[in-house]
């Protein structure tokens, strides 16, 4: 640390000097402070004190090297790091005891160890049985087994009471019983079926069938019992109400947003969407404009909820429906429900698609070049019908190049309609057709990728743009069925909107019963 031929010696010797003469001051002052005390403690102390006073444990090593002060200093500090050195910890590793087993004790290790079952793991501790076990003649069961069956995606209800646990013999009475409430393919995959298994009449019997539940229908739910020995049914009915639900409110910046926000199901508004693109261009539509939609709905008094189908679609422009569209027939087409039944002076859509490709210039698909494009071209599946636009007589009928199956009507007043790629036609020239009477079906002949309806409108024997004579989709209906329509349709709009969200109200009221009710006189019947 101290080199001592270090020339500068007086820069070291100096402050030594003073600390020599500040050193020398503090022990003057601490004898005359001894003095005092060896007046009252006696000279040993005094002694002591003064010995302890006087010795100089750590010389500076940098002053008087060489002399025997310094060496002693040295050989403190030696002694002082080998002691220091001397109480370093161990840090050797520890040692288990060996340990040596025997046989027996190998073996009862081996059955308290995890171990790979393909090394022959053989876990858990086996005690032979001492003369102090006394076989019982038959184990202990439990008396009830309650458990929770599902019936699963292509599964049968028998099959079901098999995996159960239910008697081969039982599962007969079981299905049959069940089957006169409902017809078993109509139980829902996904059916959980409570059951309760009782005790077994002999060793080794089937568990006898005491209780079975399950809601087998939105409206119904079955429940079989064993009373005196018999199994027997109780179907109890659910009221359901079947308000539908109608949702209105303003369309605002999006009409799928503020019919989600005022309570519409998200499969209600997708077809509500869906519906009106086929018939209206929804970007035309304001946001002060209003949306009608009303759902069939069905409520149980238990609280569950079933959503159905949009059975109709509206869209209101100051207070007036501009668009009225009501689900109609069994096919589920909607139909424009204004004016239906009534003859109007405008075209009828010859097919209710959406259009595909409108009329004009365009590049066209199959030839590759840009070309006139005469018509308009709807979207149809394969085989729908096309019904005549307006009436009129029938003046081609037949094959027409690029239009494949094609049939031409004048219509009277110098305006002529054409539809194109027919499958096949249904009507021969020099024939007069009504409106809407159906003169072919959808098709892809001719110049066509796909089966869709081109459809073109002549005026004097030019074509012009179809969307510019007035179009509906309308219902043809006459007589009953035109009754029958109005009918639904004044009813439909007689539904409140939001009704069929309140609660229902908790007691039954004796006014609606039940959608369909299951009454075996035989037995007792409750109405929950
Ligand atoms: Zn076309």
């Amino acid at each position: 640390m101290f080199n001592p031929r270090d020339q500068d010696l007086a820069g070291y010797g100096a402050p030594a000097a003073a600390g020599a003469l500040a050193s020398g001051n503090a022990r003057t002052v601490t004898l005359s402070r001894f003095n005092s005390f060896s007046e009252r403690y006696g000279q040993w102390r005094e002694r002591a004190s003064l010995t302890l006073a006087e010795f100089d444990i750590a010389p500076d090593l940098a002053q008087d090297i060489g002399s025997p002060r310094w060496f002693r200093g040295v050989v403190t500090m030696f002694a002082l790091a080998a002691l220091a050195l001397a109480l370093w910890p161990d840090f050797s590793a520890l040692e288990a005891a060996p340990m040596h087993l025997d046989h027996a004790e190998r073996d009862e290790f081996r059955s308290q160890m995890i171990m790979p079952l393909a090394l022959g793991a053989d876990s858990g501790r086996h005690m032979a049985a001492t003369s102090a076990v006394v076989p019982l003649k038959s184990a202990p069961e439990r008396p009830r087994i309650e458990l929770v069956a599902t019936l699963s995606q292509g599964d049968s209800f028998a099959r079901m009471l098999q995996r159960a646990g239910v008697g081969a013999g039982e599962i007969g009475d079981v299905t049959s019983l069940v089957a006169s409430a409902m017809p078993l393919n109509e139980i829902e995959p996904g059916t959980r079926v409570d059951i309760t298994l009782g005790r077994r009449p002999a060793p080794g019997a089937p568990r006898p069938l005491d209780d079975l539940s399950f809601r087998a229908r939105f409206d119904l739910e079955l429940g079989l019992q064993r009373k005196n020995g018999q199994l027997a049914l109780e179907p109890h009915p659910i009221r359901v109400d079947a308000t539908p639900l109608r949702i209105t409110g303003t369309i605002g910046d999006s009409l799928y947003r503020s019919a989600r926000a005022d309570g519409a199901p998200v499969k209600a508004v997708q077809e509500y969407l869906r519906t009106l693109n086929d018939q209206v261009d929804l970007d035309r539509l304001s946001a002060g404009d209003k949306f009608d939609m009303i759902v069939s709905y069905k409520r149980a008094a238990t609280g569950e909820t079933q959503t159905g189908n949009l059975l109709y679609a509206a869209i209101l422009r100051g207070g007036k429906p501009r668009t009225q569209l009501m689900r109609w027939g069994k096919d589920g087409q909607f139909f424009e429900a204004s004016g239906v039944g009534e003859q109007t002076g405008g075209l009828l859509r010859p097919v209710p698609g959406k259009i595909t490709s409108g009329y004009g210039m365009r590049f066209h698909p199959i030839l590759g070049y840009t070309r006139m494009h005469a018509g308009i071209d709807l979207r149809a599946n394969y085989g729908e019908p096309i019904h005549a636009a307006a009436a009129g007589s029938v003046v081609f009928a037949g094959r027409h190049g690029g239009h494949g199956n094609f049939v031409k009507l004048n219509n009277g007043g110098g305006l002529g309609t054409g539809y194109a790629h027919m499958s096949r036609i249904a009507v021969h020239v020099g024939q007069r057709v009504r409106q809407g009477q159906i003169i072919g079906y959808v098709g892809s002949t001719g110049l066509s990728t796909g089966p869709h309806l081109h459809y073109e409108v002549y005026e004097n024997g030019r074509t012009v743009n179809p969307l510019s004579v007035k179009f509906v989709t309308r219902a043809m209906l006459k007589g009953k069925e035109l009754a029958d329509f109005r009918a639904q349709l004044h009813k439909l709009l007689e539904v409140e909107p939001g009704a069929a969200l309140e609660p229902l109200a908790p007691e039954a009221d004796e006014t609606k019963p039940p959608a369909r009710e299951i009454d075996r006189a035989d037995h007792p019947r409750q109405i929950s």
